[in-house]
């Protein structure tokens, strides 16, 4: 079936491309600036409790979790969750990841509207991820009206997934807008070297979340392009007729 077929490098390379580019930031980011330790001497865990309190969050839990990097704020949970490499780390790395997760947080206390959008979306994403290619591959199969609409369909499916992927940016842009803000406000940081440093680290971050949606993005177009093929194919049989 034409959906399931790869995307075409035209489609694929640039997401791919940048995907591993922001890859290699990240880990090369994180591997200079977790080898510096903060002036403060403070841990990941330590700085998100002290920003969490100080900022009225005292409820919201800082938890230890696996994996590299894995760190994220689970608004339904109330918790925060920091890679073991955060979460006890000294470092400016450490810390700057910590208090993007904390800029997660404040975000849901202030009801931040593209966090609230972006949370909506997720039920929808989660179904359209799998619904999408389905009904976009029986769609393109059943050369029938039917069979467009039902495509069509898939094609509004893989949208709101881009949708989803963009949506994420302005989110995670502002979370880290947060945290080099407060850790200056809180003396967490101290100097133009250790905020660059911070700043480094997550603006690696963010170039990872921009390589999802392009690919997001490329790979709607693709399916674009696959369906206007096939309706421009299925108009001309007709003429034919
Ligand atoms: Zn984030």
């Amino acid at each position: 079936m034409l959906a399931f077929a790869p995307i075409p490098l035209l489609f694929s390379l640039p997401g791919l491309l940048l995907g591993f580019w922001a890859q290699f930031r990240v880990r090369s980011a994180w591997n200079t600036f977790s080898a510096v330790s903060s002036e403060l001497g403070v841990s990941g865990a330590q700085v998100a409790r002290y920003i969490l309190d100080s900022s009225g969050l005292a409820h919201v839990t800082v938890e230890e979790t696996r994996g590299f990097l894995s760190d994220h704020y689970d608004p339904a949970g109330k918790t925060l969750r920091l890679s073991k490499g955060v979460y006890r780390g000294k470092s400016i790395a450490a810390i700057g990841v910590a208090a993007h997760e904390v800029g997660h947080a404040l975000q849901d206390s202030e009801s931040y509207r593209p966090l609230l959008l972006r949370s909506g979306m997720v039920p929808g994403v989660q179904i359209g991820s799998w619904l999408g290619p389905i009904l976009f591959s029986i769609g393109l199969a059943v050369p029938s009206a039917w069979g467009q609409i039902l495509a069509l369909l898939g094609l509004v499916l893989f949208g709101m997934i881009s949708l989803f992927a963009l949506i994420t940016l302005p989110v995670e842009f502002d979370a880290s807008k947060r945290a080099r803000q407060v850790l200056v406000s809180e003396g967490l940081v101290t100097g133009q070297q250790e905020l660059s440093g911070v700043k480094k680290v997550l603006d690696a971050a963010a170039l990872s979340y921009v390589a999802v949606a392009v690919q997001a993005f490329m790979a709607l177009f693709h399916y674009l392009y696959v369906f206007l093929a096939q309706s421009r194919k299925s108009s001309k049989q007709e003429e034919r007729l």
